[in-house]
C-alpha cells in the first residue's frame, strides 16, 4: 500500500547531521508509527515518504526550512543570573519559558559574569537533516484514530 494522507505508516529511521553524527534513531526500538498528513512529522519527512510503499528505503536530505526551522537570533537572550534564583547554572541546562499558551525550551549557551545567555531556538534549527528511512508498514487509519489524531497500536484497536 502506498503512503498518502490518513494512512498509518510505520518506519524505522536514523537521523544524522552532515558530519555523520547520529542524532536520533529508532534502531533497537519499536518502529515509529504516525498518521500521514496531520503534520506530526516535520514537513520534509512527510513529503519524502508520501507516495512510497512498504519495504522501500529512502535517504532524505531535508533543509532546515522543511525541518526544525532556520535559526532566529531574536530567540537568543541575555538574562540576569538573579532571575534563576539560587540555582547553579551550567551551559547546556534547559528551562521551560514562555507564556501559558506557548511554552518553549531554552538552552543555556553561555555564562558571562552576572549575565546568562539562553537560546530559544530548537536544538536542530538551522541544521540540514539526513534521514535514512525504511517503510515497515502502511495501512488505513481507523475512524477512531482519525478522530483522535493518533495511532492506536499496530492493529488500530489498542488504545494507549
Ligand atoms: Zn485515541
Amino acid at each position: 500500500m502506498q503512503v498518502s494522507a490518513h494512512k498509518v505508516v510505520s518506519i524505522h529511521y536514523t537521523l544524522t547531521d552532515n558530519a555523520g553524527t547520529v542524532l536520533d534513531s529508532s534502531s533497537g526500538r519499536e518502529p515509529l508509527m504516525y498518521i500521514q498528513g496531520l503534520g506530526h512529522l516535520i514537513q520534509g519527512m512527510e513529503e519524502g515518504i508520501e507516495g512510497r510503499t512498504t519495504g522501500e528505503k529512502l535517504n532524505l536530505k531535508i533543509a532546515p526550512e522543511k525541518g526544525y526551522g532556520v535559526r532566529n537570533d531574536e530567540f537568543v537572550q541575555q538574562v540576569p543570573k538573579a532571575a534563576f534564583g539560587d540555582q547553579e547554572i551550567q551551559p547546556g541546562m534547559q528551562f521551560e519559558a514562555g507564556t501559558e499558551e506557548q511554552r518553549y525550551i531554552v538552552t543555556v549557551t553561555a555564562i558571562e559574569g552576572d549575565m546568562i545567555t539562553v537560546d530559544g531556538n530548537h536544538p536542530l534549527a538551522g541544521v540540514e537533516l539526513n534521514f535514512d528511512v525504511e517503510i515497515i508498514s502502511v495501512r488505513e487509519a481507523t475512524g477512531d484514530e482519525l478522530a483522535h489524531g493518533h495511532v492506536h497500536g499496530p492493529d488500530g484497536n489498542h488504545h494507549h
